[in-house]
């Protein structure tokens, strides 16, 4: 038997990372666990708001991110395009976050691989196995289980902090069935990388057509001639379609509007598709005895704009704070930990409900895109949500 953690960390994301990089930076014994070994890619817009930067600066990255973007991995922002079904386009300028940092279109292959690494630097200790759940004993979590090297494993800790992302083996294992997201608070995505595009410099482009709402296509910039793109819908709408998204992304592609811009008609690598679990379902639980869920596994993702790196970062310093002050008074239930859930409500809650007003009004009305996109400013708070979670 190995000994008792402090903290057992599941998944190795962002909200995994950031949650072990803080609470092992307070000096807690943190194992980290992740199915994958680092680098590894994770299907994704890939676009990074500013303020995710500035958290990531506040743990120590400064200069991780800096020598990223000097190799050319994460790619700097200056703008942003959202355009309507009859081709309106609403231009909006990124702001700097708080400690001057921008806004990137961050390959998760490396971005992830940054704030793993600085977890792993703090002291964390880094395991690569894929976790089935947790251990349950009198109705309180103490530790998880796990195959890894093709052994079966059980690991003890104080807290257990699901962080596996939008299929949590440990949300799954704790949050009743009747409690889970439902098909309008989720989305489908599909994500590619393409090598041949103009691009518009230091630009990321939404494109919001009738075929497609309520989601939109995207054009995130990697390069000179290099994107992220791909394209997401509301899994209800989905459900009802006879097309999958590859075939809608190919449509996508065909547009004139894209395809005047293929240089050799579209060559498509590393296309993926994976779910989204948006923040905007009410009354979800996120702590349990002995455990707490941040990120994905929570389900923290921005309804309108599918962005939740963000809101996973947010979540994870919320749960560092938490689980500090619940194992410093030596009791970490449901109820000592509870505060969490408020405010995680009162940090996220605004937001996910006015993106969701925003999601379901170009769903209902979809004749109005045009004069929202036509007469939206960058003060509007379309532009603002689109700017800062993305
Ligand atoms: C197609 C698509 C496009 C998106 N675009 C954007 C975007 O442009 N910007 C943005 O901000 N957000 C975007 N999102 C959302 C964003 O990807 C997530 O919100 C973000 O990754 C959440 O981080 P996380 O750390 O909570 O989870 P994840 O990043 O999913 O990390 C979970 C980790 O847990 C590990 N894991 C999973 N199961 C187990 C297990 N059983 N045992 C051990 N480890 C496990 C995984 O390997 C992974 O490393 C997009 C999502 C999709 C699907």
């Amino acid at each position: 038997m190995e000994r008792e953690r402090d903290v057992i960390v599941v998944g190795a994301g962002p909200a995994g990372a950031t949650t072990a990089t803080i609470l092992t930076q307070q000096g807690y014994d943190v194992l980290l666990l992740d199915r994958k070994a680092f680098p590894r890619d994770k299907t994704c817009g890939d676009a990074v708001p500013a303020g995710a930067i500035g958290i990531l600066y506040r743990l120590g990255l400064q200069e991780k991110v800096e020598t990223a973007v000097s190799r050319g991995e994460l790619y700097p922002l200056t703008g942003m395009r959202l355009v309507s079904p009859s081709g309106h386009t609403m231009q909006a300028e990124f702001h700097k976050g708080e400690s001057g940092t921008d806004s990137y279109v961050a390959p998760r292959l490396y971005f992830d691989a940054l704030i793993q690494q600085h977890a792993v630097e703090s002291g964390a200790e880094f395991q690569q196995a894929q976790v089935t759940g947790p251990v349950v004993e009198d109705g309180r979590v103490i530790g998880v289980r796990a195959k890894a090297n093709g052994n079966s494993k059980t690991w003890q800790a104080k807290v257990v902090v699901g962080a596996d992302g939008v299929t949590s083996s440990i949300t799954r294992a704790l949050r009743p069935k009747t409690a889970q997201h439902i098909d309008k608070h989720r989305a489908v995505a599909l994500r590619a990388y393409i090598d041949d595009i103009e691009i518009y410099p230091g630009e990321v482009e939404f494109y919001l057509y009738n075929e497609i709402l309520p989601g939109y296509a995207w054009v995130f910039p990697t390069g000179e001639h290099s994107a992220n793109i791909g394209l997401g819908m509301r899994l209800d709408h989905f459900r009802g379609r006879k097309q999958s998204l590859e075939e809608m992304l190919r449509q996508f592609l065909a547009m004139p509007v894209i395809k005047k811009r293929l240089k050799e008609g579209g060559k498509l690598r590393n296309m993926a598709t994976w779910q989204l679990n948006f923040g905007s379902q009410k009354q979800l639980q996120h702590v349990y005895e002995g455990a707490i869920l941040v990120g994905d596994a929570a389900g923290f993702i921005n309804p309108l704009t599918g962005g939740g790196i963000h809101n996973s970062l947010v979540s994870a310093q919320l749960a560092a704070k938490t689980i500090h002050n619940a194992l410093a008074q030596r009791d970490t239930s449901r109820k000592s930990m509870l505060g969490y859930e408020q405010e995680c409500h009162d940090a996220l809650w605004d937001n996910m409900k006015r993106s969701f007003n925003i999601q379901r009004t170009l769903l209902r009305f979809p004749s109005l895109v045009d004069w929202l996109v036509k007469w939206s400013g960058e003060n509007s708070s379309l532009a603002k949500t689109f700017l800062t979670k993305l």
